[in-house]
């Protein structure tokens, strides 16, 4: 929704609100901010308020020093698990450099370009997240454990699932900031469970994702839990993946209606598309080394392919009516900075339209068992290997700025390095990771 600053204004003190956060997400898909008092926003609106951007992984060597955060103003909410008193509310930013032009590196700037681009050929996007994570004790000093809060699994209910009440504020905190969530369940793993989103804007979309991190890690907390967004926290259960359903409108129509019939030309080049560039795109929707040991089992992709049915493929394109006709890529996992995911799934998806490039069949069978002998192709399977196609990319190089993809590539590749040289390499991902994801 649209607000002008002087209604923000009105509302902020009517509300008792005290606190602005100003927030933004870096490369790596972690969620930074700084808090401003109230009376500074109208500052912040007009000047930005500076940040030092060397200080922050993946931003140095492309911006030397400041940067300037400059308050979405579409995008506020209040923080409800902060106290009711002298609240805390909080801005999604555009990051600007001093002159006023827009960071490169920002991923919102970045989607929103896209979107703007798939505007002008007279297309609107829709996507629709499906969140999982993992629920966990933690011990008497309130540090993370590897105990799963529950031993239920998929669709389980009460007593033994042990997360609907954590799940249940998890959705009414969504519904308070203004976010809808449309379905929540417990899921394959011990104390796993999920969160499906309503469909918005791309944007909107992953700005909603980014609360949702931070709801369901506030919620876990104060039940005394510890949320994990690792995609393989538990070596021998199921992954957390984060399920991209994408819907294409043009002129009104839902493209992916009645796909299974007869496919619509464009949707098909979409997915065609997608496809094509999806191993390339691995090392950011699946972006740590631990990544690579949820995909290719407990149906989560390990090979390019798609199908209407079977959820060992990439790519969905589930039996649905009106507007939830839509693809659903099932590779990314929550981990991923799903700014630049969605931007570079919509660049792929667009580069296949362009070209008109034909779809290939579908694999409507087992994709584990038969994939690779019937000639499909692997996703990477480790980091280092998704590094290495990334960095060979002419694709990633249209999308990304040089600078921060050679910055992000570097990163994973040390982080690819320092994993497989470990001598115990799920040890290392746990020490390095766990208590941060
Ligand atoms: N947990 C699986 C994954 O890693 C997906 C299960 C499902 O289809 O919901 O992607
Ligand atoms: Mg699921
Ligand atoms: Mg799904």
């Amino acid at each position: 929704m649209s607000h002008t600053l002087s209604q923000l204004l009105s509302f902020i003190e009517e509300n008792d609100t005290k606190f602005i956060r100003l927030a933004f997400c870096d490369i790596f898909g972690v969620q930074k901010n700084i808090a401003i008092m109230a009376s500074q926003l109208p500052h912040a609106v007009e000047k930005g308020v500076s940040f030092d951007a060397s200080a922050i992984p993946g931003f140095a060597n492309v911006a030397e020093s400041d940067l300037f955060l400059v308050p979405d103003l579409d995008t506020f909410s209040l923080l409800p698990w902060r106290p009711s008193e002298s609240c805390v509310g909080r801005f999604f930013c555009n990051i600007r450099y001093p002159d006023g032009r827009p960071f490169e590196g920002d991923g919102r700037y970045l989607l929103q370009q896209m979107e703007q681009k798939a505007a002008q050929a007279g297309y609107r996007f829709l996507l629709g997240p499906e969140c999982e994570f993992y629920l966990f004790e933690t011990d008497e000093r309130g540090r993370p454990t590897l105990t799963p809060f529950d031993e239920a699994g998929y669709f389980d209910v009460a007593p033994m699932d042990r997360g609907e009440n954590v799940r249940r504020e998890i959705c009414l905190t969504m519904e308070e900031m203004g976010i809808q969530p449309e379905r929540s369940h417990h899921e394959q793993g011990p104390g796993q469970n999920e969160i499906d989103f309503r469909c918005a804007s791309p944007l909107q979309a992953a700005d909603d994702l980014m609360t949702m991190h931070a709801v369901v890690k506030a919620v876990a907390a104060q039940n005394g839990l510890f949320a994990s967004f690792l995609p393989k926290p538990l070596p021998s259960k199921s992954g957390s993946g984060l399920h991209l359903n994408l819907s294409i409108l043009k002129d009104g129509k839902n493209l992916f209606e009645h796909f299974a019939e007869h496919p619509d030309p464009t949707a098909a080049s979409f997915l065609a598309g997608v496809m094509r560039r999806m191993p390339e795109i691995t090392a950011f929707a699946d972006p740590l080394p631990g990544s690579y040991r949820r995909l290719g089992c407990f149906e989560a992709p390990g090979v390019v392919s798609w199908s209407s049915q079977n959820r060992s493929s990439l790519i969905r394109v589930p039996a649905a009516q009106g507007a939830d006709c839509r693809m659903e890529l099932r590779s990314p996992d929550p981990a991923c900075n799903s700014y630049y995911v969605t931007a570079l799934l919509l660049a792929a998806g667009f580069e296949g339209v362009q070209e008109k490039l034909p779809l290939p069949e579908p694999s409507n069978y087992d994709v584990y068992a038969h994939g690779r002998e019937r000639g499909l192709t692997p996703l990477p399977s480790s980091l280092g290997q998704a590094v290495e196609l990334a960095q060979k990319s002419a694709f990633l190089r249209s999308v990304i700025p040089e600078k921060i993809l050679e910055n992000y590539l570097q990163h994973k590749q040390r982080e690819a390095r320092a994993y497989t040289d470990s001598e115990k390499p799920y040890d290392y991902e746990l020490r390095q990771y766990f208590s941060r994801v």
